[in-house]
Order: structure tokens, then C-alpha cells, then sequence
């Protein structure tokens, strides 16, 4: 089989039509700037601070936003954080920095350990203080340095589990902050997902065509993937669910202005006296 944009050998379908390494590549760029344009995800002239685990979405993306910035005239920065996996989380830093070096980013690293604790401590709902510990050093990080944006990897599947979970335990109202683009208020930085409309598979596939460096290993904490798997299911039986979707979730009209204060330990934003950082710290932290 045949490119057919270009009549190079054939290395794998994007969106209906066969393509060779670099059309697929160039096809999965312009993917993403149009991701990025129809949800005004980043403004002229802003700095974007792209979170990177190594995996191949984070990887995928950074890559992305690399190729776009200057057409689309904004900056970028790489965050690792490293959350004590042990070898795991070795092994990824590792691969951001190549990649990093690779293409001349500017790299940042966050260590969890300063705050006495590894995400290796935590038992039980790993995954739930895991999550809390990336967003709340992501922004502060960002805060502290300037950026106007943080970026993160999550596509597609990601993004519809997530939806999905919600409704199921009656959360629906954190679906609201699985948007495209959202906007920071207060000392919340903005956040977007570059890879909104992109699935596992094409980043997969672009890392591949473009070969990055990118972890392959799995967190050893990763929960089961039920909610991807009835995503994929569903998508199989319906072709274009996912980008229906999301696009229904892009559009919905926001909530009332959240009511939040300030934590009495640490200043960041929080519903409650004390944020879920500082009482993780309280429960797994060595520092005191
Ligand atoms: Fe953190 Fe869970 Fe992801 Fe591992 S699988 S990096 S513990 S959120
Ligand atoms: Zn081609």
C-alpha cells in the first residue's frame, strides 16, 4: 500500500485515509492546531508550561506543541514531576529529558520528596492523592514561574472515562473541568488539553512515526481500564461517539462561579479550611 498524499510506503490510516511516516505526522499536527483553534485554546504571545509524564499522549503532545509554537506564535516549557514511583518514575525522567534535549524545551522538574512524602508511601486511593498532588504542584509551579497556560496530555478516552465515572458516582459536576480550555481565576492557572479530540491510538501511532522517546512501561498503580474499555466499546458500535461527544461537553454552558477560600496552611485555593495537599501531607509526609 501506497501514501496517499504523497506515494511513499504506506505506514498507517489517520482519519480515513492511508499514509506514509511523515504525511501521518504532518496529518496528526494539523489535527491538533485545528483541536487548538476552534477551542481558542492559547492566546498570542502565551507562555505554555507542558506537563509531561513520558508516556506517549504527554510525549505526543509535547511534540505538538513544539511543531505549532511558532506558526501559532506562543512558547513552550516541559514540567516533569516526579512522584517517586521508583523505577518507574526513573525510567520516565529519563525519557522527558531526551526528549527534551531533543528538541532544545527548556525543562523544569517538581519533586514530591521536598514535601516529605512519595506517592510510594500512599496506601489506598493512590491514584486519588496522586491526581491531587500533579494539579496542585502544577499550579503552583506555573503561578511561581509565570506561565500563563498549562498543558496537559489528556485525550480523548481520558477525558470521556472520566465523564463517564462522574455520572456513575454522581459527580457530574466535575465534568465541567474536563474542558478544552479553562480558564484561570484567582491564583488557578488556565489550563488546556491539546489533545482533546485526539485518541490513544493516533498519539500512539505519531510517537511511533516520529519515534520519540516515550515510557512504555505502566504505572505499577494503574487502576483497571474499565471506563476505556466500555469507551472503546461504544465507539465501535457507534462510530464517531467520541468526537460527538466531546464536542456536546465543549459546548455546555458553565456553572455559577465556584465559591472557594484559601487554605490555612498553604494559601492555595480550596473548598474547605484546609486544602487535600496539606491534609495529604499531613497523613503521608516524613518532614514533621
Ligand atoms: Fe499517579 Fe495513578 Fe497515574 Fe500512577 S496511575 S501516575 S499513581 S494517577
Ligand atoms: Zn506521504
Amino acid at each position: 500500500m501506497r501514501c496517499e498524499r504523497c506515494g511513499s510506503k504506506a505506514f498507517e490510516r489517520f482519519r480515513g485515509k492511508v499514509y506514509c511516516r511523515e504525511c501521518f505526522a504532518t496529518r496528526y499536527i494539523g489535527a491538533v492546531e485545528s483541536c487548538v483553534r476552534r477551542y481558542r485554546m492559547i492566546r498570542d504571545g502565551e507562555s505554555v508550561l507542558a506537563a509531561v509524564s513520558g508516556g506517549k499522549d504527554s510525549v505526543a503532545m509535547l511534540s505538538a506543541l513544539n511543531g505549532l509554537s511558532k506558526k501559532m506564535n506562543f512558547e513552550v516549557s516541559a514540567l516533569y514531576i516526579d512522584l517517586g514511583i521508583g523505577e518507574y518514575s526513573r525510567k520516565s525522567e529519563d525519557s522527558v529529558k531526551s526528549l527534551c534535549r531533543e528538541y532544545g524545551i527548556e525543562l523544569h522538574t517538581a519533586r514530591l520528596e521536598d514535601y516529605g512524602f512519595t506517592v510510594s508511601d500512599v496506601s489506598g486511593k493512590t491514584c486519588s492523592v496522586c491526581g491531587n498532588v500533579k494539579r496542585y504542584l502544577m499550579n503552583r509551579f506555573a503561578r511561581d514561574n509565570g506561565f500563563d497556560v498549562i498543558a496537559t496530555g489528556h485525550c480523548g478516552e481520558d477525558i470521556l472515562s472520566n465523564f463517564l465515572k462522574n455520572l456513575y458516582s454522581g459527580n457530574i459536576q466535575w465534568s465541567e473541568k474536563q474542558k478544552p480550555r479553562l480558564d484561570g481565576y484567582d491564583r488557578m492557572v488556565t489550563r488546556i488539553r491539546p489533545l482533546y479530540e485526539m485518541s490513544e491510538k493516533e498519539n500512539m501511532l505519531y510517537v511511533l512515526a516520529r519515534s520519540l522517546p516515550f515510557v512504555e512501561d505502566e504505572c505499577p498503580h494503574a487502576p483497571p481500564s474499565t471506563w476505556k474499555e466500555i469507551v472503546y466499546e461504544i465507539e465501535r458500535r457507534i462510530p464517531g461517539f467520541r468526537t460527538s461527544v466531546l464536542r456536546n461537553l465543549a459546548r455546555e454552558r458553565k456553572g455559577g462561579n465556584e465559591v472557594f477560600r484559601y487554605c490555612r496552611i498553604c494559601g492555595e485555593i480550596t473548598t474547605s479550611e484546609i486544602c487535600q495537599f496539606c491534609r495529604n501531607i499531613a497523613r503521608f509526609s516524613k518532614n514533621q
